[in-house]
């Protein structure tokens, strides 16, 4: 628990513009009166939203299963990557902190380089529905750990998980820290009238450009985690039972709703029909015969998004798809694992990002016709390949650009918070976890130290500089 005795209410629901823009003026005149930048409080604040996830593990699972029908497993993924990032960046930030030296030129010295990493200031945390907790505390703590205060905006469609946030965070952490607004649209807007030091905005890229525009010409930095279609590319070399139960397990977590799940499949005639064989398999196998009965499969999030899935299908049917699965029920949100055969560009399925069950499978001639297909698109949010051969994995590697890359796996890397994660072109820009966390929240001021009593042996310097050319 953070050692401050001094806690209030600092979240406000959503409503009043000026509720709002009060709550921004008291974070921003606590961090330029140097609340948060010691080390301890920095420590402080990660402790507390740690043992906030801790503390209170049950009300979060109801939290989660009332807006997400989120079942237990996908809950332990989420609170584990919570605590991983955390545990690591609380091991490291006394390092991070540090001034940095740096190679000062001979002419310059016996003055000294150095970079000294100081918070950006009060920044605005914009979180997306599908990993409510994930995606506003992990962050939060990057923010914390760079001694930055923050406003969080957590999705108006998990208003369980929301209410969460707006309970426990003046609970945790002292009153310099943060606060909630609650909201959609109308308060998300009003709190872009205000200028924050950053905006760190997890979601679309259509919502993405709209946040683009309303703060357009305030010269705000911007953090934007952003979506994409996530390619695999199954190779004939490839341990085909390994690769299924991978692309399977990733896909369909969280019912499909995950930035870096993968999107769609590719791979040649020669292994298709073992692959489609071995993914179904291990649907069954993981989510028995009736997933809609399966205690670890989740829900869609809305009749909205149910309506856009389906039209996916529809689409791919009515130009030659064959579709396995497919089941819909309105009522309970749910639609059952599917994959897709028979899959070509044109569809529209392999043209939106899918973010639901449904995994497509396009037949290529080979790797290099693949690897052709995913440069022709936007550069994706994660690439993944599956492959025996380490020249393939190179080749791969090293001529597709993407936020990440997995050979032999998909989407853990999410899970490692030592090594960057973020996008690139219009799966988004700027990256946080760990050590990029700290950095994504913080400037590197340089600095440069001089002396003053060598002065004298500086005179080429200073104008005149005729006096430098009678020198030459
Ligand atoms: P979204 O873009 O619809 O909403 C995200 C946030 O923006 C919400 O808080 C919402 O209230 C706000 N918002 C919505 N419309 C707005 C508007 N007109 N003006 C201002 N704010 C507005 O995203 P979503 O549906 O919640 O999440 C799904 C998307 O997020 C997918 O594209 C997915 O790939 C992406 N995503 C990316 C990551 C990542 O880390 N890269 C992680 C999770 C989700």
């Amino acid at each position: 628990r953070p050692s401050s005795g001094e806690k209030r209410e600092v979240c406000r629901e959503g409503g009043p513009e000026e509720n709002i823009k009060d709550l921004v003026v008291s974070l921003k005149a606590s961090f330029d009166a140097g609340h948060t930048r010691s080390y301890s409080w920095r420590i402080n604040q990660l402790l507390g939203l740690k043992a906030m996830v801790l503390e209170n593990e049950g009300e979060l699972m109801e939290a989660y299963v009332k807006d997400l029908g989120k079942p237990s497993g996908d809950w332990f993924l989420e609170k584990n990557g919570i605590l991983a990032d955390i545990n690591h960046t609380l091991s490291c930030l006394h390092k991070l902190m540090q001034p940095e030296s740096r190679h000062t030129p001979l002419w310059m010295q016996p003055g000294t380089t150095k970079i000294i990493r100081e918070p950006l200031g009060t920044v605005l945390i914009i979180g997306p529905y599908n990993y409510p907790l994930n995606l506003i505390v992990c962050p939060l703590a990057a923010a914390f750990s760079a001694g930055c205060n923050a406003v969080v905006k957590p999705s108006e469609q998990m208003p369980a998980t929301a209410d969460f946030f707006a309970k426990y965070l003046p609970v945790y952490l002292d009153r310099h820290s943060c606060g909630v607004v609650l909201g959609g649209i109308p308060e998300t807007t009003s709190l872009l009238r205000i200028k924050f030091d950053k905006i760190f905005f997890t979601g679309s890229d259509r919502v993405a450009k709209i946040i683009e525009k309303t703060v357009a010409g305030t010269l705000t930095p911007m953090c934007l985690e952003l979506g994409g279609k996530s390619p695999v590319i199954v190779c004939d070399d490839a341990n085909l039972k390994v690769a299924s139960k991978r692309i399977v397990q990733t896909k369909y977590i969280n019912c499909g709703a995950t930035c870096i799940a993968p999107d769609y499949i590719m791979c040649t005639s020669s292994v298709h029909d073992t692959l489609v064989s071995n993914l179904q398999k291990c649907v069954e196998t993981f989510y028995t015969a009736d997933a809609q009965t399966s205690e670890n499969y989740a829900r869609v999030l809305n009749g909205d998004h149910l309506k856009r899935l389906e039209g996916y299908l529809s689409d791919a049917k009515s130009k030659g798809a064959n579709v396995i699965g497919g089941k819909i029920d309105q009522d309970d949100r749910y639609m059952e694992p599917t994959i897709v055969t028979g899959v070509t560009a044109e569809m529209l399925l392999m043209k939106e990002e899918i973010f639901g069950p449904i995994l497509p499978i396009m037949k290529v001639d080979g790797f290099e016709d693949a690897v052709g297909h995913v440069k022709k698109g936007e550069k994706p949010l994660a690439s993944y390949c599956f492959t025996s051969s380490s020249a393939k994995a190179s080749t791969f590697l090293n001529n597709i650009s993407s936020g990440a890359s997995c050979i032999n796996d998909c989407a853990v890397h999410v899970l490692s918070p030592d090594i960057p994660f973020g996008g690139v072109g219009n799966a988004g820009m700027g990256h946080y976890h760990g050590r990029e966390g700290f950095l994504c929240f913080s400037n590197e001021k340089a600095v440069y130290t001089n002396d003053t009593l060598t002065d004298g042996l500086r005179w080429i310097r200073y104008p005149p500089f005729s006096t430098f050319k009678e020198g030459v």
